[in-house]
């Protein structure tokens, strides 16, 4: 007796959603292992404690799945599981290397089966990565890293040591005894310099340009994408820049890269800053924006650049909302 085992998701607790569901799962199950339908002998399905409207063992039979024994059972409410889930063993009478099957972002969230995933969004200033890598990490449960909010940290102790940030020695110099800790408090990142938590510091304006610029230098990279390769090598997660997807982790399981009008990523940048108190000039903030895009672009190491296999999604007339499910229906394509 062989187990094959699979899981998706559905969007709402729905009769509807729960029959298209399950026979899709079972489906794919059946196609990529090339079953047939006698060959099974029992199907057991557990659902999350949220699915009330349907047992999916119902579901199974009206997919055609009448000749085995079903069976569905509700799994206790484990607290940061992932929400609206199906999982399914199925017991064929068959000698096959089974090939289990996880749709609609089931994999990637099944602790004990995924293995690690990495989400790289790269993309200009204001093109919407850090609140769209903030709702995917929210959503899948994994790590969000903001690695801009590492050079702007490094920026901003430059900044306080006096150095003149153009000149890489001087950078390097103030950098010297940099600690620079990220820390997460329910899932939300903050920044530490020195033990100090700068997160709201290092947003301010004029650590934006100084960020662009103390970027550039290769030393500061190299430290940087080190840091930022060791998290991600220990976990899933999501992070959000310039170079992940080309430099930073070039083989990123997933790679999207968004862009926006200068025009509207000034916007949202403007209505960012002003929410926060700061008074600012669009102008110019635009301005800073086009020049900082175009310092990032034309670096030597590591440039803004949207990487050969990364999915480009132009964000500019869409909601946050539709950005996240755009991304999440190429991922699930994939997976
Ligand atoms: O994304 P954010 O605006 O916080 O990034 C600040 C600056 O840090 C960028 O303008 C860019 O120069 C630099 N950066 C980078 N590589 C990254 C992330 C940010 O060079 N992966």
């Amino acid at each position: 007796m062989i187990v094959i085992r699979g899981a998706t998701t559905i969007p709402k607790d729905d009769k509807e959603e729960i029959r298209k569901a399950v026979a899709e799962l079972l489906g794919q199950i059946a196609n990529k292992n090339t079953l047939l339908k006698d060959e099974i002998v029992s199907i057991v399905f557990s659902s999350t404690s949220d699915i009330h409207s349907y047992y999916p063992a119902k579901a199974a039979r009206e997919a055609g799945y009448e000749g085995c024994a079903l069976f569905s059972s509700q799994e206790p409410d484990i607290e940061g599981g992932l929400p609206l889930c199906i999982r399914v063993m199925i017991f064929v009478e068959k000698n096959l290397d089974p090939r289990h099957v996880y749709l609609r972002g089931a994999k990637g969230l099944r602790k004990d089966v995924a293995q690690k995933i990495n989400i790289a969004i790269d993309g200009p200033a204001g093109s919407g990565k850090s609140t769209v890598a903030k709702a995917i990490a929210r959503d899948y449960k994994i790590l969000y890293l903001d690695t801009g909010a590492m050079y702007r940290a490094c920026a901003l102790k430059a900044l306080e040591e006096g150095a003149d940030i153009d000149d890489e020695r001087q950078v390097v110099d103030a950098l010297r005894d940099l600690k620079l800790d990220i820390e997460y408090e329910d899932g939300v990142q903050h920044t530490l310099l020195d033990g100090a938590d700068v997160s709201e510091t290092i947003r301010e304006p004029r650590v934006s340009m100084a960020a662009s610029t103390v970027s550039k230098h290769a030393s500061v990279r190299m430290r940087m994408a080190e840091k930022q390769r060791e998290i991600a090598s220990k976990m899933s997660c999501v992070l959000d820049g310039r170079d992940i997807g080309t430099f930073v982790l070039p083989d990123a399981d997933f790679k999207f890269f968004l862009t926006a009008s200068p025009e509207v990523r000034a916007k949202r940048r403007y209505d960012e800053l002003t929410a926060k108190g700061y008074s600012v000039d669009f102008a110019e903030l635009k301005e800073e924006i086009v020049k900082r895009d175009e310092q990032d672009a034309n670096r030597a190491l590591a440039p803004l650049k949207q990487a050969e296999d990364a999915v480009l999604v132009d964000t500019s007339e869409m909601t946050v909302e539709e950005v996240v499910a755009e991304l999440k229906k190429r991922m699930q394509e994939r997976i």
